[in-house]
């Protein structure tokens, strides 16, 4: 399989459970719940998205013949011997291309391996550390993990904080949603974990060091 990448950088972790912990960001191209397109935006199914994942122009993206010379182009960003490195496979949509023999060569490369992942493709086995980040109405096939973190608030009915408290994640995340209202967003947020405190803030924390 040809491996489509947009980019590829060492950076922190910004959000979630690893929030701080060193890490090269794998960002695959596409996504299953939009085009990435402006023109497109009003009827996707998620809608507020704020990443580019379209192409693979970026920096360190490209094409990847084989799941090798994609880990190894992985672990070229990480200072010093990799035992203990960590990578994170994102998007657009990671498990779209993210397959059994992707995470065999990261691990033979000694890369942990996690994953954001929208929850609409079930995950294969092997991943280290699984965040899901359900998005709109779309329908959630992946009902395990590590991590549950979701963009708040969201209007529709299936993206309600309440429909997910029984799965069975071992973390459960509120990530106030980043618009022109964040900091309504981040109160409505801490509001809701106060109340229900099974759930976490996650602080999209590269955003205020300005990294990426
Ligand atoms: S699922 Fe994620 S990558 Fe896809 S459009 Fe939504 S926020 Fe963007």
């Amino acid at each position: 399989m040809t491996y489509s990448v947009k980019e590829m950088y060492y950076t922190l972790q910004g959000e979630g459970a690893h929030s701080g912990r060193p890490a090269v960001f794998l960002r695959f191209a596409g996504c299953n719940l939009w085009s990435g397109r402006e023109e497109h935006r009003a009827e996707a199914v998620c809608r507020f998205c704020d990443t580019q994942f379209v192409g693979v122009d970026g920096p360190g993206g490209g094409k990847f013949e084989t799941p090798q010379e994609l880990a190894a182009a992985v672990a070229g960003f990480w200072p010093g011997a990799t035992a203990g490195a960590y990578v994170v496979c994102t998007g657009g949509e990671p498990l779209l291309q993210l397959d059994d023999a992707l995470i065999c060569a990261l691990h033979a490369v000694e890369f942990e391996i996690g994953v954001e992942s929208n929850g609409t493709i079930p995950a294969p086995a092997g991943i280290d550390w699984l965040c899901i980040s359900p998005k709109g109405n779309a329908p959630l096939q992946q009902m395990t993990g590590d991590e549950l973190k979701l963009v708040y608030p969201q209007q529709e009915a299936a993206a309600q904080p309440e429909k997910f408290a029984q799965l069975k994640f071992q973390h459960y995340y509120l990530q106030p949603m980043d618009s022109d209202e964040t900091e309504a967003n981040t109160q409505l947020a801490v509001d809701y974990c106060l109340r229900n405190p099974r759930w976490k803030l996650s602080m999209q924390s590269h955003k205020y060091l300005g990294i990426d």
